[in-house]
């Protein structure tokens, strides 16, 4: 199985902005960086934006060096933020304990901030050629096909590590682990799995059995919390609109926002309207922004402060945006406001 799916890999690969062409050793920093962007963002918008963070911060020590308001702004488009913060911290561990370098054993790896066991272990593959096998998304799906494991998808990576371990040992783990990801991305895919074509149909027991649109199981639906919040729009007559920037220890940490009410239960607009960053009058504005954190929904209502209304805060331009961190929430709310914010570098 390990030689047939290392040729289709050979024959098939795509090249993407983050992967070595055939025999070139990858650049271990542009793999991490890599990884950390694909825990959580699709791999069409990595591709877009990889290759400008990479040429901005070429090395560890080039985004050790910078701000993490730099860090931040590159990071725009990718979303969940926390990983921009970690990866500046892993950065200066990087320039600090590792001579600049990114460590080539799995432990180290692992004790690096923000590289949980997955991307260690991928980093470790990739880069390194180390015998072990990281179990993402793909793999785990292609992983539970093979074994023929009937579980939910939430409970097939631990098995699937195990059951496929074998296959990190012998000539080119790193091309292994790539293979399954991209046999995963491109031939076992989620709802329509193109078995007729798979270079590992013979070893397949889901396919074996005709099982394989079933495996895995669907993962029980869990309700998702909901936060509620009211944002403000406040404009002075010059243009620029009042932000604030958020706390570092929260979700969106140090990001430019809308002045807004706690994030919590429903409240009455009596009790958003009470923290509203300037007396009134407000105005509700109708609907709700709707938008999706790790953990839980986010609804937003907005309400326009009417002209002439004075506060204090940080006063921005729209032009001016473009350098600071902005997340997609905020860019959400603007644009039901009207306000378009460009990604820098786009
Ligand atoms: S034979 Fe089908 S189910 Fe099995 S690994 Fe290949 S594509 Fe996936």
């Amino acid at each position: 199985m390990r030689s047939a799916l290392l040729a289709w890999y050979d024959a098939t690969r795509r090249a993407l902005p983050w992967r070595a062409p055939p025999g070139v050793r990858p650049d271990p920093w542009a793999v991490l960086v890599s990884e950390v962007m694909l825990q959580q963002t699709t791999a069409a918008t990595v591709a877009r934006r990889f290759p400008l963070f990479v040429q901005r911060f070429p090395t560890p020590a080039a985004l050790a060096g910078s701000s993490l308001e730099e860090v931040l702004v590159a990071w725009q488009g990718l979303g969940y933020y926390r990983r921009a913060r970690s990866l500046h911290a892993c950065a200066q561990r990087l320039v600090a304990e590792h001579d600049g370098r990114v460590p080539d054993s799995l432990d180290a790896l692992r004790a690096l901030p923000g590289l949980g066991a997955y991307t260690a272990a991928a980093v470790a593959a990739i880069a390194f050629d180390r015998p072990v096998l990281p179990v993402d998304g793909n793999v785990a799906r292609v992983g539970a096909r093979l074994l023929g494991l009937a579980l939910p998808a939430d409970r097939v990576r631990a098995p699937v590590a195990a059951g496929l371990a074998p296959l990190a040992h012998g000539e080119r783990p790193g091309d292994v682990a790539q293979a399954l990801m991209e046999l995963g991305a491109l031939v076992c895919r989620p709802r329509a799995p193109s078995c007729s074509c798979c270079p590992v149909r013979a070893y397949c027991r889901a396919a074996g059995s005709g099982r394989a649109r079933d495996i895995p199981a669907r993962p029980s639906r869990r309700a998702v919390p909901v936060r509620s919040t009211m944002a403000f729009f406040l404009r002075r007559a010059d243009g620029a609109i009042l932000f604030r920037r958020r706390p570092d220890d929260v979700p969106l940490g140090g990001m430019i926002e809308l002045p807004s009410s706690p994030w919590g239960e429903e409240r009455s607009l009596d009790e958003h309207l009470a923290h509203a960053p300037a007396p009134g009058p407000w105005e509700p504005l109708p609907g709700e922004v709707r938008h999706r954190f790790t953990h839980f929904e986010l609804r937003v209502r907005l309400a326009r402060g009417t002209a002439g209304v004075a506060a204090s805060g940080l006063w921005l331009a729209p032009e001016a945006l473009s350098a600071v961190p902005v997340p997609t929430l905020t860019r959400k709310l603007l644009a039901r406001l009207g306000v378009v914010v460009p990604h820098r570098g786009r």
